[in-house]
């Protein structure tokens, strides 16, 4: 039989024309076939689906993540492995999204897009589609993962980072190696992909919404500290430190920490560095932290430590405990274990 890959249309600069005013707008999945004539000699079956609302990814939200993973539940089985055309804005935080979402997954989702429409001449977007629909529809190479395509490489969905808003390599992932490269020929590096479950697939599909992200700069005042740790009904909030994880020791902020802890608020440490990792307790500036009961992300990237904090607060609302320790390991390879 054929191998087959289902192609669905999220929207993003990849499916957009110009409108009469200049502005950039989603156009309707079949014009994808005049946009890229070559999809008709695919040597696989390609099923097209596009989702009700099409949408430039700045508006992406939790229920869009549910619509996505619906789209692909439900046809999970027809398919050798599906391709997401997406806004790059905010690919990183789906790709990550979709990784907690699918658990034990034995096939490829691959999420590409592109940095100019597919209607310009110059497009990156017909090379990024193709390559990824030939990786995904590669039953050898499997890829039991959800991974980003983007400027010839295949990144783990969770580990990747939108870096560039005018250059065609627009993605990278700091802390893990691609797991493959398009040259002439895909050279795989099978022993980076995830070992893939033999247990049924599980789609969960709760996020909790209740999260903030806090930024630290030097001269930041207790009054926007204090105003975001008392936001109406937080849950969990990640500190985006300095260098290894370090904030600063001045006693009003351990103090506005520790108080949000004991009201059960799970705060998270995640560096603003690209590349590295949050090591509570190496310098004497996070010391504090780490007594306190701040909970180190490692090398996670902020977009993998927001979907990953939405997702366990949505699954497990009533187990902090269980919260507090899944954040501390890798649940689908978007952090290191051994530092
Ligand atoms: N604003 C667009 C989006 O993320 C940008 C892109 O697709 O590259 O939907």
């Amino acid at each position: 039989m054929k191998n087959s890959v289902l192609l669905i249309y999220t929207g993003g600069t990849i499916g957009m024309v110009q409108d009469e005013r200049g502005a950039l707008r989603p156009f309707p999945m079949e014009r994808i076939y005049d946009l890229v004539p070559e999809l008709h000699r695919c040597p696989y079956r390609i099923d097209t689906c596009q989702l009700d609302r099409i949408i430039d990814s700045s508006n992406m939200s939790p229920d869009f993540w549910v619509d996505i993973a619906e789209a692909i539940e439900k046809r999970y089985d027809d398919y050798d492995g599906f391709v997401v055309l997406h806004g790059t804005d905010t690919m990183a935080y789906t790709a990550s999204a979709l990784s907690f979402m699918f658990k034990n997954l034995s096939k490829p989702i691959i999420l590409t897009g592109s940095q100019l429409p597919m209607g310009v001449l110059r497009t990156d977007g017909r090379e990024n589609i193709i390559c990824a629909l030939e990786l995904a529809s590669c039953r050898e190479a499997y890829i039991p993962e959800v991974c980003l395509f983007f400027e010839n490489h295949l990144y783990r969905g969770n580990r990747s980072t939108k870096v560039s808003a005018e250059n065609f390599d627009a993605f990278c992932s700091f802390n893990f190696p691609s797991l493959a490269k398009a040259g002439i020929k895909f050279s795989f590096k099978p022993h980076l992909f995830m070992p893939s479950g033999t247990e049924p697939l599980q789609v969960r599909k709760k996020f909790d919404r209740n999260i903030a992200v806090l930024k630290l700069f030097p001269g930041i005042t207790p009054q926007v500290v204090n105003a975001i740790l008392h936001a109406e009904n937080l849950h969990g909030i990640i500190i985006e430190t300095f260098g290894s994880g370090n904030a600063p020791t001045e006693e009003w902020f351990i103090q506005a920490m520790n108080d949000a802890l004991q009201r059960g608020i799970i705060v998270l440490n995640v560096t603003q560095c690209k590349a590295g990792a949050v090591i509570m307790g190496q310098y004497e500036a996070s010391c504090e932290l780490n007594r306190i009961g701040i909970i180190g992300g490692n090398d996670i990237t902020l977009e993998a430590a927001v979907t990953k904090l939405m997702y366990l607060l949505g699954t497990y609302p009533d187990d902090l405990d269980h919260v507090r320790h899944c954040l501390q390991r890798p649940l689908r390879g978007e952090m290191t274990t051994s530092r």
